[in-house]
C-alpha cells in the first residue's frame, strides 16, 4: 500500500525518518555488457514506477521482468512509454516484458490500448510481451525464475548472479530453496508481525533468510506496522529492512 498508507496517522506513517517513507516495491539491476555498454532491467513497474525511475535517473531500459499481476506491481507499466520511445529510436525495437502467461493475460486486459492487435492509440508504449521462462539471458546476464507462493498464486522470484529478489512471498517451495545456494544478497518480502494470508510475517522471512544463509538479506514490501529503526534493532545483523533508494553491489 505504500507508507504513509492512505488515511493512516500511525507513528510510522507520520514518521520523519525518510526510511519510513516507502514506495511500492521494485528493483533495478544495472551492469556493463561485454562491449562496455550500460544495461538496465527492472523487476515490476508498480504505481510508483515513474517517481522511482526519475529518482534513479533511469534513461534507458533493456527489459522488464514481472513477478505477478497485482496492481502494486504492474500499474506503472504505461510510464515505460518515454523509455520505450527512446529504445525504439535507437534500436528500432520494443522493450521486452517478461511475464508468466497469467500475468501477461492481465497486462493485456488492463492495457488493451497497448497490446490489442487492434490498438490504434498512436503513442502507446513500444513494449512486447515475452513468456517468462526458467532462464532468460539479457545482454550476457542470466535471470533465473524461482517460483514461490503468494497465497494461492504461484508467482516469480528471480536469481541473478549472487543475488535473488523475492516479493509478495508466503511460501518458498523446497525446489526453490535449492536454487538459492551461495547467495551474497537476498531480497525478501516481510509485511508485518501479524499473519497475513498471502504475505510472510517478519518472523517467517527471518527464518527463510537464515535458512538461505545469504551474506546479507534485505527485507522489502514492508507495511506501516514496521518502523525502520526499531525493527532493525530486533533483527540479526545481516538481515535489515531495505529502504527506498538503497543500492547494493552484486556480482552478475
Ligand atoms: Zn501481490
Ligand atoms: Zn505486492
Amino acid at each position: 500500500m505504500g507508507v504513509p498508507t492512505v488515511g493512516c496517522a500511525c507513528a510510522v506513517c507520520t514518521s520523519t525518518d525518510p526510511r519510513n517513507h516507502r514506495l511500492r516495491p521494485s528493483v533495478m539491476v544495472q551492469w556493463k555488457d561485454a562491449g562496455g555498454r550500460a544495461r538496465t532491467i527492472v523487476i515490476d513497474t508498480g504505481p510508483d514506477f515513474r517517481e522511482q525511475a526519475l529518482r534513479a535517473g533511469l534513461t534507458r531500459l533493456d527489459a522488464v521482468f514481472y513477478t505477478h499481476a497485482h496492481a502494486d506491481h504492474i500499474f506503472g507499466m504505461d510510464d515505460l512509454r518515454p523509455l520505450s520511445f527512446a529504445v525504439q529510436r535507437e534500436d528500432g525495437e520494443a522493450i521486452p516484458l517478461y511475464a508468466a502467461p497469467e500475468t501477461a493475460e492481465v497486462l493485456e486486459r488492463v492495457y488493451g490500448y497497448t497490446f490489442s492487435p487492434h490498438a490504434t492509440y498512436p503513442t502507446r508504449a513500444r513494449v512486447r510481451l515475452e513468456t517468462l521462462r526458467e532462464r532468460t539471458v539479457i545482454h550476457g546476464v542470466e535471470f533465473l525464475r524461482v517460483p514461490v507462493k503468494h497465497g494461492t498464486l504461484e508467482i516469480a522470484g528471480f536469481r541473478f548472479g549472487n543475488a535473488a529478489y523475492f516479493t509478495d512471498v508466503s511460501e518458498i517451495p523446497e525446489s526453490s530453496f535449492a536454487m538459492l545456494k551461495e547467495l551474497d544478497v537476498l531480497v525478501l518480502s516481510a509485511l508485518r508481525h501479524k499473519p497475513h494470508p498471502s504475505h510472510a510475517t517478519l518472523e517467517q522471512a527471518v527464518g527463510w533468510a537464515k535458512r538461505v544463509g545469504a551474506r546479507q538479506t534485505w527485507l522489502t514490501h514492508i507495511a506501516h506496522d514496521l518502523g525502520h529503526e526499531e525493527t532493525n534493532r530486533i533483527l540479526p545483523e545481516n538481515i535489515r529492512l531495505a529502504y527506498d533508494g538503497l543500492s547494493v553491489p552484486v556480482r552478475l
